[in-house]
């Protein structure tokens, strides 16, 4: 059973387990360190040091030119750049390098003299204590740059050199900055303002925002619950999405260490893989079925219209025996009752329901839905005396049976025959 010791969280640890358990677990639980370092990651790191050294030498009176803060820019880039970075999207260590010239420089343009506010901190460690479940963590992270356009009205900028820029919605959603401005709020209670300030570099863009003290406690709740539902957790499930193609725990994750493992065998291995002959005889059966499924559909419906035919046949002849040479058909006329179904006529069926149910009748024509029962009790569907009731039935009547369901996926561009 795995288990989260933390007593920190950061909001990028905290998206982590958001986006998928099952990394976290890799990266904070079993503290598998596996940074990955791409083209991105290199602008990333060497911007934000071109700004720390830019501010910084503000804040002690001086005023760096644009080519004394580029050149700390390119310095930190060639500190970063080494044979570790992945060579992703197919841009070179030139296209980078240009790149983190054109946000520096874009940056300084739009914001030299630099006199709009007061530098207070820069890659200031914030953090504020939270209670969970009678515990209290801390969330910790580091603000870019934290200034003052006022007495008493605060600034958190933070640099991004992202390639999209988001919408406003989702900046008005975000919780990074929105947990930095608790941690600012807790640790200087006499701050009258924050605003939230995103540098969007590669854009040229400055986009910003502000939380009502509700959003703030309505966030607050958020994350310890998000806390408490990590500390419960022990399965650390993975969450498959847009984001496996860049995760470093691939390798590792049960999703996909079997294709990794497969994709790093010579060729001619890979059809020797027991795995992967299974998962052959698989996708040969299930074809078939598919098939078969088709084709007996069809069957169904050529009967259906022949059927049809015979009755009609069978009840103009006067006959309820139709012969053939080989077989004959026997043909049944009786008047059916039908009751409106589900799918055929909802409201018709609901309204039948809803009848039945109040009827003496009731209890001679319900049925249990175990399904329903076992499926309401796993999404919490009940509270208070109803849950407790089918919680009761499920410890008296359930037993735990490990069931396998096997689905076959077709990768992307793979179809069947
Ligand atoms: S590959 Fe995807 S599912 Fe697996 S750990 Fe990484 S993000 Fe999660």
């Amino acid at each position: 059973m795995e288990e989260d010791r933390s007593a920190k969280f950061s909001p990028s640890k905290l998206g982590c387990y958001k986006e998928c358990p099952r990394r976290y677990q890799y990266r904070y639980v079993d503290r598998i360190a596996r940074a990955r370092k791409t083209g991105a990651t290199v602008l990333g790191t060497s911007a934000h040091s071109a700004f720390e050294f830019l501010y910084e030498r503000l804040r002690a009176g001086g005023r760096p030119t644009l080519e004394e803060v580029l050149a700390e820019g390119r310095a930190a880039f060639t500190r970063d750049w080494d044979e570790t970075v992945s060579h992703l999207g197919g841009a070179s260590r030139e296209d980078w390098e240009r790149l983190l010239d054109d946000c520096v420089r874009r940056y300084y343009a739009a914001h030299a003299p630099f006199e709009n506010d007061r530098t207070l901190a820069v890659e200031a460690r914030v953090g504020f204590p939270i209670e969970v479940d009678g515990h209290t963590y801390r969330i910790e992270g580091f603000v870019d740059r934290l200034a003052a356009v006022g007495d008493g009205d605060f600034e958190i900028h933070d640099y991004k050199t992202a390639k999209s820029l988001p919408a406003q919605a989702h900046l008005d959603e975000d919780w990074q900055l929105a947990l930095y401005e608790i941690a600012v709020r807790t640790q200087w209670p006499a701050v009258r303002s924050v605003t939230l300030v995103w540098h969007y570099v590669r854009h040229g863009q400055t986009l910003r925002s502000t939380r009502a003290p509700e959003d703030l406690a309505r966030l607050k709740a958020q994350v310890a619950a998000l806390i408490g539902e990590i500390k419960r957790d022990h399965a650390f499930e993975p969450r498959p999405g847009a984001l496996c193609d860049w995760c470093e725990y691939r390798d590792l994750c049960p999703v996909f260490a079997h294709a990794e493992k497969l994709a790093a065998l010579p060729p001619e291995e890979r059809g020797r893989d027991a795995g992967a002959l299974l998962v052959g005889e698989l996708a040969v059966v299930e074809d078939k079925r598919h098939r078969l499924k088709d084709e007996l559909k069809a069957l169904d419906r050529a009967k259906e219209g022949i059927d049809a035919r015979v009755a009609a046949w069978a009840e103009a002849a006067g006959v309820t025996t139709v012969a053939g040479e080989t077989a004959e058909a026997s043909v049944t006329f009786k008047d059916e009752l039908r009751l409106p179904t589900k799918t055929g006529e909802p409201e018709r069926h609901t309204a039948l329901e809803k009848d039945a149910r109040a009827s003496a009748v009731w209890d001679a024509v319900a049925r249990l839905d175990a399904h329903a029962l076992v499926d309401g009790v796993k999404a919490g569907r009940w509270t208070g005396a109803a849950m407790a009731a089918a919680q009761d039935l499920l410890e008296r009547y359930a037993r735990r049976e490990r069931a396998a369901t096997v689905r076959l996926r077709r990768r992307r561009g793979e179809t069947e025959d």
